[in-house]
């Protein structure tokens, strides 16, 4: 069965009801609508606990999706009672964990913004995420954390765009990206853009985001490594790297 993503339209979304569709055989609880993020695109799914009728709770640990992008599966942590199918639930995403998600996810566009080059790959993590770019340039990197906290200072808006397909197949330069495949096989794209008429940046991608830049808060690149002739990996972390260094 198809779960409709609640989270797509709505990245706040952090509470809704549900009805079970289906059970599978790895355990695996599949729903009719979910604001639980399936794992993609460097950002991991989401965690957090269904509330049965009777007040008590099955605890999911993660959620991804099934063999296509419109079917997402909850997996429940270890030990947990099964809820029946059919059942009516009310989903909790772990709110906080989600957020600082979505303050990283936001921050590693920024870092698109100020280092301009082909993206190879990407991980979004609750302490650090890492950026990898096609580039052999020298950066440094406590240039890169003023330009970022610049644009976190400006507070630009942060708003979704959707474009058919088609269109971003007609226009291929929008997409920074050299592996990480843009969400598309829903029919529409959703596009992340930053700044008033996109003055920032815009950019493909089915992650959950901040709405202003300044939600972002304090962060800082710890390092820049070198990962081979043409590869930079950047490291971005909460903070700054005063209070890194007082650790
Ligand atoms: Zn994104």
């Amino acid at each position: 069965m198809t779960t409709t993503a609640l989270f797509r339209d709505d990245f706040y979304l952090s509470t809704t009801e549900a009805i079970v569709t289906g059970i599978r055989e790895d355990g695996g609880i599949e729903l009719d609508q979910t604001c639980f993020y399936a794992t993609s695109g460097g950002q991991p799914g989401d965690n957090g606990s269904f509330e049965r009728a009777d007040g008590s709770c099955i605890e999911i640990a993660t959620t991804r999706n099934g063999d296509t992008k419109d079917i997402i599966v909850h997996m429940p942590a270890a030990d947990q009672p099964m809820p029946l199918v059919g059942e009516k639930l009310v989903l909790h995403i772990d709110w906080p964990r989600r957020y600082r998600l979505m303050r990283m996810h936001t921050a590693c566009h920024l870092l698109s913004v100020v280092c301009q080059f082909p993206i190879t790959g990407a991980a979004v993590g609750e302490e650090e995420s890492r950026v990898d770019f096609d580039m052999s340039e020298t950066i440094d990197k406590d240039d890169v954390t003023a330009a970022l906290m610049k644009l976190v200072a400006e507070n630009h808006p942060v708003y979704l765009q959707w474009i058919t397909d088609e269109e971003l197949a007609a226009n291929p330069d929008i997409v920074k990206s050299k592996n990480v495949r843009p969400p598309m096989g829903l029919g529409r794209v959703s596009l992340v853009c930053i700044g008033e008429n996109s003055s920032v940046d815009s950019q493909p991608c089915g992650g959950t985001h901040v709405s202003e830049t300044q939600e972002v808060g304090a962060i800082f690149i710890a390092k820049i490594e070198k990962k081979g002739k043409e590869n930079r990996r950047f490291r971005i972390r909460f903070g700054t790297p005063e209070t890194a260094s007082a650790l």
